[in-house]
Protein backbone atom coordinates (compact mmCIF):
# COMPACT_ATOMS: atom_id res chain seq x y z
CA UNK A 1 0.00 0.00 0.00
CA UNK A 2 1.58 2.83 -1.39
CA UNK A 3 -0.59 5.46 0.97
CA UNK A 4 -1.80 3.96 4.37
CA UNK A 5 -2.51 7.07 6.77
CA UNK A 6 -3.16 10.88 6.19
CA UNK A 7 -3.67 13.80 8.92
CA UNK A 8 -5.32 16.97 8.52
CA UNK A 9 -3.08 19.49 9.97
CA UNK A 10 -3.97 22.53 8.97
CA UNK A 11 -8.10 24.44 7.72
CA UNK A 12 -7.90 27.73 6.18
CA UNK A 13 -10.13 29.86 4.57
CA UNK A 14 -10.92 28.67 0.68
CA UNK A 15 -9.26 31.69 -1.48
CA UNK A 16 -11.55 31.16 -4.32
CA UNK A 17 -14.81 30.71 -2.43
CA UNK A 18 -15.11 32.95 1.33
CA UNK A 19 -17.83 30.12 2.37
CA UNK A 20 -15.25 27.40 1.55
CA UNK A 21 -12.46 26.23 2.86
CA UNK A 22 -8.89 25.06 2.21
CA UNK A 23 -7.33 21.71 3.72
CA UNK A 24 -3.42 20.45 4.22
CA UNK A 25 -3.32 17.10 4.78
CA UNK A 26 -0.23 15.47 5.78
CA UNK A 27 0.54 11.40 4.50
CA UNK A 28 2.22 8.69 5.33
CA UNK A 29 5.15 7.77 3.04
CA UNK A 30 5.81 9.43 -0.57
CA UNK A 31 2.74 8.74 -2.85
CA UNK A 32 4.93 10.63 -6.45
CA UNK A 33 5.13 7.07 -7.72
CA UNK A 34 1.29 6.83 -8.56
CA UNK A 35 1.42 10.26 -10.38
CA UNK A 36 2.58 9.26 -13.58
CA UNK A 37 -0.50 6.67 -13.34
CA UNK A 38 -3.14 8.60 -12.01
CA UNK A 39 -1.94 11.14 -15.16
CA UNK A 40 -2.45 8.33 -17.19
CA UNK A 41 -6.05 7.34 -16.21
CA UNK A 42 -7.84 10.30 -14.42
CA UNK A 43 -8.66 13.52 -17.04
CA UNK A 44 -8.14 17.22 -16.48
CA UNK A 45 -5.04 16.39 -14.13
CA UNK A 46 -1.84 18.69 -14.37
CA UNK A 47 1.27 16.93 -14.05
CA UNK A 48 4.80 18.51 -13.06
CA UNK A 49 6.83 15.25 -12.87
CA UNK A 50 9.94 17.06 -12.16
CA UNK A 51 8.51 18.80 -9.00
CA UNK A 52 6.51 15.69 -7.99
CA UNK A 53 3.04 17.31 -7.98
CA UNK A 54 -0.25 16.46 -9.35
CA UNK A 55 -3.61 18.11 -9.31
CA UNK A 56 -6.62 16.51 -9.99
CA UNK A 57 -9.87 18.63 -10.69
CA UNK A 58 -13.16 17.11 -9.84
CA UNK A 59 -16.60 18.75 -9.21
CA UNK A 60 -15.14 21.78 -9.21
CA UNK A 61 -12.64 21.38 -6.18
CA UNK A 62 -9.21 20.76 -6.73
CA UNK A 63 -6.78 18.48 -5.24
CA UNK A 64 -3.18 18.74 -5.52
CA UNK A 65 -0.44 15.25 -4.37
CA UNK A 66 2.42 16.51 -3.38
CA UNK A 67 5.47 13.36 -2.24
CA UNK A 68 4.32 14.14 1.25
CA UNK A 69 1.01 15.96 1.89
CA UNK A 70 -2.30 16.58 -0.08
CA UNK A 71 -3.87 20.14 -0.62
CA UNK A 72 -8.09 20.53 -1.08
CA UNK A 73 -9.38 23.85 -2.14
CA UNK A 74 -13.24 24.47 -2.08
CA UNK A 75 -14.12 22.54 0.74
CA UNK A 76 -17.63 22.61 2.41
CA UNK A 77 -16.36 20.85 5.77
CA UNK A 78 -13.90 18.85 7.53
CA UNK A 79 -16.09 15.65 7.26
CA UNK A 80 -16.24 16.72 2.97
CA UNK A 81 -12.16 16.42 3.32
CA UNK A 82 -12.01 13.79 4.95
CA UNK A 83 -14.89 11.67 2.53
CA UNK A 84 -12.60 12.96 -0.14
CA UNK A 85 -9.11 12.26 1.40
CA UNK A 86 -10.79 8.33 1.62
CA UNK A 87 -11.02 8.83 -1.69
CA UNK A 88 -7.50 9.52 -2.72
CA UNK A 89 -6.36 7.00 -0.71
CA UNK A 90 -8.23 4.19 -2.61
CA UNK A 91 -8.05 5.88 -5.73
CA UNK A 92 -3.85 6.46 -5.29
CA UNK A 93 -3.20 2.89 -3.84
CA UNK A 94 -5.71 1.24 -6.06
CA UNK A 95 -4.10 2.83 -8.84
CA UNK A 96 -0.69 2.07 -8.02
CA UNK A 97 -1.53 -1.47 -7.59
CA UNK A 98 -2.74 -1.85 -10.98
CA UNK A 99 0.09 0.42 -12.41
CA UNK A 100 1.96 -2.72 -14.28
CA UNK A 101 -1.40 -2.36 -16.24
CA UNK A 102 -1.08 0.79 -17.31
CA UNK A 103 0.80 2.86 -19.86
CA UNK A 104 2.72 6.06 -17.29
CA UNK A 105 1.79 9.51 -18.53
CA UNK A 106 4.78 12.34 -17.91
CA UNK A 107 3.34 15.34 -19.85
CA UNK A 108 1.64 18.09 -18.57
CA UNK A 109 -1.75 17.12 -18.99
CA UNK A 110 -4.25 20.25 -18.89
CA UNK A 111 -3.45 23.59 -18.69
CA UNK A 112 -4.07 26.17 -16.37
CA UNK A 113 -7.23 28.79 -17.37
CA UNK A 114 -6.74 32.35 -16.84
CA UNK A 115 -9.97 32.52 -14.78
CA UNK A 116 -8.79 30.39 -12.23
CA UNK A 117 -5.51 32.50 -11.73
CA UNK A 118 -8.18 36.05 -11.84
CA UNK A 119 -9.98 34.15 -8.45
CA UNK A 120 -5.86 34.34 -6.65
CA UNK A 121 -5.18 37.48 -7.60
CA UNK A 122 -6.23 40.50 -5.43
CA UNK A 123 -8.88 41.61 -7.87
CA UNK A 124 -8.22 45.72 -7.54
CA UNK A 125 -7.78 46.43 -11.31
CA UNK A 126 -5.38 49.22 -9.44
CA UNK A 127 -3.12 48.29 -12.81
CA UNK A 128 -0.27 48.40 -11.06
CA UNK A 129 1.42 45.33 -13.43
CA UNK A 130 0.86 47.80 -16.32
CA UNK A 131 -2.46 45.74 -17.17
CA UNK A 132 -5.65 47.79 -17.35
CA UNK A 133 -7.68 44.78 -14.94
CA UNK A 134 -6.30 41.69 -13.19
CA UNK A 135 -8.55 39.35 -15.60
CA UNK A 136 -5.95 40.88 -18.29
CA UNK A 137 -3.35 39.97 -15.74
CA UNK A 138 -4.23 36.42 -15.73
CA UNK A 139 -4.28 36.30 -18.98
CA UNK A 140 -0.48 37.50 -19.61
CA UNK A 141 0.21 35.27 -16.65
CA UNK A 142 -1.19 32.21 -17.87
CA UNK A 143 0.36 32.20 -21.70
CA UNK A 144 3.80 33.24 -19.83
CA UNK A 145 3.90 36.64 -21.20
CA UNK A 146 4.12 38.45 -17.85
CA UNK A 147 5.70 37.77 -14.17
CA UNK A 148 3.63 36.96 -11.18
CA UNK A 149 6.44 39.73 -9.29
CA UNK A 150 4.89 42.10 -11.65
CA UNK A 151 1.76 42.01 -9.62
CA UNK A 152 3.04 44.31 -6.30
CA UNK A 153 0.19 44.13 -4.22
CA UNK A 154 -0.23 40.14 -4.42
CA UNK A 155 3.05 40.11 -2.65
CA UNK A 156 1.41 42.02 0.43
CA UNK A 157 0.53 40.53 3.90
CA UNK A 158 -3.12 40.68 3.01
CA UNK A 159 -2.63 38.06 -0.07
CA UNK A 160 -0.35 35.83 1.45
CA UNK A 161 -2.34 33.16 1.14
CA UNK A 162 -3.91 33.70 -2.59
CA UNK A 163 -0.05 34.16 -3.49
CA UNK A 164 1.19 30.74 -2.26
CA UNK A 165 -1.79 28.79 -3.70
CA UNK A 166 -1.39 30.99 -7.02
CA UNK A 167 2.60 30.45 -6.59
CA UNK A 168 1.83 26.21 -6.17
CA UNK A 169 -0.74 25.95 -9.01
CA UNK A 170 2.09 27.59 -11.56
CA UNK A 171 5.31 25.64 -10.13
CA UNK A 172 2.16 22.22 -10.22
CA UNK A 173 1.90 23.20 -13.97
CA UNK A 174 5.56 23.72 -14.72
CA UNK A 175 5.74 27.59 -14.89
CA UNK A 176 9.00 28.98 -14.01
CA UNK A 177 7.79 30.98 -10.62
CA UNK A 178 10.35 33.39 -9.52
CA UNK A 179 9.14 34.17 -5.92
S1 LIG B 1 -1.10 44.76 -10.04
FE1 LIG B 1 -2.18 42.91 -9.41
S2 LIG B 1 -4.01 43.72 -8.38
FE2 LIG B 1 -3.20 45.40 -9.63
S3 LIG B 1 -4.25 45.20 -11.63
FE3 LIG B 1 -2.34 44.09 -11.79
S4 LIG B 1 -2.95 41.98 -11.29
FE4 LIG B 1 -4.58 43.30 -10.52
Amino acid sequence: MLLDSYKITRVLPCLADPEKIRVIAEISGEIHEAFPYLNATLKGCIYNHPALTLTIKKDGKLFTLHAHHITLAKIEDEKEAEEILGWLKNLINETYEKRHRIEPNFSKGAELKALDMFKLLPGTNCKKCGEPTCLAFAVKLVGQEIDIMKCIPLFSEEYEEKRKVLSELLHAAGYKVTS
